[in-house]
C-alpha cells in the first residue's frame, strides 16, 4: 500500500505528560506493522508536522485520531477541535483525554493561583516583578502571543464529541494494539464506547479475597502487606474494585494497590463516589465517630485517593471558587473557562 492509500492516521499531545506516546512505541516491533498499515500524517511528538498542513486536509480525511491529554489551552483546544473535524474517528487516548488524570488535579485551584504559585512563589523561582504570563504582550518588534490557559481543565469529550475511549495512564500496549487492531479490521463496538475490558481489575488479580472487614486503612509506607491476600482486606486503599480492568492487575500483581488509571468500570459515573460506598461497606464498625476516625487517620488525602485521575471528569469537577461581580461574564466573553 502506498502512502496515498493508506488510511492516515495522526496522534496529538495535549495537556498530560507525555506518557500514552511513549506507550505506543511500547508496542515494540508492532510499530512496524502500524506504520505499514497508516500514513501517520501528524504526529508532533515523533516527527515534524505542521498545523497549516492539516488545516489545509479534507474533513474526515485522517481515519484516526489518537488524542491524549485535556484541554486547559486555547491551542490545545483549537487543535482539539481542528483534529475533531478532520478525523473520522477520534480516540480520546489515555487517562488525560479521557478523565483529566493528574493535570485535572488543579481543578483544585483556580488559574490565579496555579500562576501565583508557579511563577511567584515557587522557592526556584526568581522573578522579583512578578510578572505572570499574558495571552497577548507588547514589544518593540511587535506583538507576543501565548495560548490562553483556562482556569478549568476539560476533558476532550467535555470539548468536542469523541467515537472511543482507551483507558490507561498510560494505556498498556497490548490494549494500544487491540484497539489499533480493532480499527485496522473495522471491527469496533458502538460509538461511545470505551474500548476496553468490561471488569474490574479485581477479575483480574491473583489476589485470594474474603469478606472484607476493616478496621484500619494503612499507607503503602506503613506496612509490607502478605503477597497473597487482597491488599484491601490488608486495609491498603486498593481502588481495583471500581476500576476498569485491561492493564493484568499489574500494580496488587507486586504488592501495589491499584491506584484506579484505567477509570471507572463500566456503568460507573463517578469514580470517586463508587470507591467511597465501596469502602464504607467494608469498615467493621456501626460507630460514626469511630468511621470517622477510621477515615481521617487513614484516608488524609481524599481528593488524591479517590480522583486522582478523574476530577474533571467527575460530578463535582472542580473545586468551588469565589466569582468577582462581572468576571464570570468577563471570561466568557474571552473565551476562558
Ligand atoms: Fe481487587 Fe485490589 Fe483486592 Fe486485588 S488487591 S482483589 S485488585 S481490591
Amino acid at each position: 500500500m502506498n502512502a496515498e492509500t493508506k488510511p492516515k492516521l495522526a496522534l496529538y499531545w495535549a495537556a498530560s505528560c507525555g506518557g500514552c506516546e511513549i506507550a505506543v512505541l511500547a508496542i515494540d516491533e508492532r510499530i512496524l506493522e502500524v506504520a505499514g498499515a497508516f500514513d501517520v500524517v501528524f504526529w508532533p511528538c515523533v516527527m515534524d508536522g505542521k498545523v497549516a498542513d492539516i488545516e489545509a486536509m479534507e474533513d474526515g480525511s485522517i481515519a484516526v485520531c489518537l488524542f491524549n491529554g485535556g484541554i486547559r489551552t486555547s491551542e490545545q483546544e483549537y487543535m482539539a477541535r481542528l483534529l475533531r473535524a478532520k478525523a473520522k474517528v477520534l480516540v480520546a487516548f489515555g487517562a488525560c483525554a479521557q478523565d483529566g488524570s493528574i493535570p485535572g488535579l488543579a481543578n483544585l485551584l483556580d488559574r490565579d493561583t496555579i500562576f501565583r504559585q508557579n511563577y511567584v512563589e515557587s522557592p526556584s523561582v526568581d522573578n522579583p516583578e512578578s510578572t505572570l504570563p499574558t495571552a497577548t504582550t507588547t514589544v518593540a518588534e511587535g506583538e507576543l502571543h501565548l495560548p490562553a490557559f483556562y482556569d478549568t481543565l476539560r476533558t476532550l469529550a467535555q470539548t468536542v464529541d469523541v467515537d472511543y475511549f482507551l483507558p490507561g495512564c498510560p494505556p498498556e500496549a497490548d490494549r494500544i494494539w487491540d484497539a489499533l487492531s480493532a480499527i485496522l479490521a473495522g471491527d469496533l463496538p458502538p460509538a461511545g464506547s470505551v474500548i476496553g475490558a468490561r471488569t474490574t481489575v479485581c477479575e483480574e488479580c491473583p489476589r485470594t479475597r474474603h469478606e472484607k472487614k476493616v478496621k484500619e486503612f494503612k499507607r503503602t509506607w506503613q506496612v509490607i502487606p502478605d503477597a497473597e491476600t487482597c491488599l484491601l482486606e490488608q486495609g491498603l486503599v486498593c481502588c481495583g474494585i471500581a476500576t476498569r480492568a485491561g492493564c493484568g492487575a499489574r500494580c496488587p500483581s507486586v504488592n501495589s494497590p491499584c491506584i484506579g488509571c484505567y477509570g471507572a468500570n463500566d456503568g460507573v459515573q463517578d469514580f470517586g463516589a463508587r470507591m467511597m460506598t465501596a469502602l464504607a461497606s467494608i469498615i467493621d464498625s456501626n460507630d460514626p465517630r469511630e468511621v470517622q476516625r477510621i477515615i481521617a487517620t487513614g484516608i488524609p488525602d481524599p481528593v488524591g485517593t479517590f480522583y486522582r485521575f478523574s476530577l474533571a471528569n467527575s460530578f463535582l469537577r472542580r473545586s468551588r471558587r469565589p466569582v468577582a461581580a462581572g468576571a464570570a461574564a468577563g471570561a466568557a466573553t474571552r473565551g476562558e473557562d
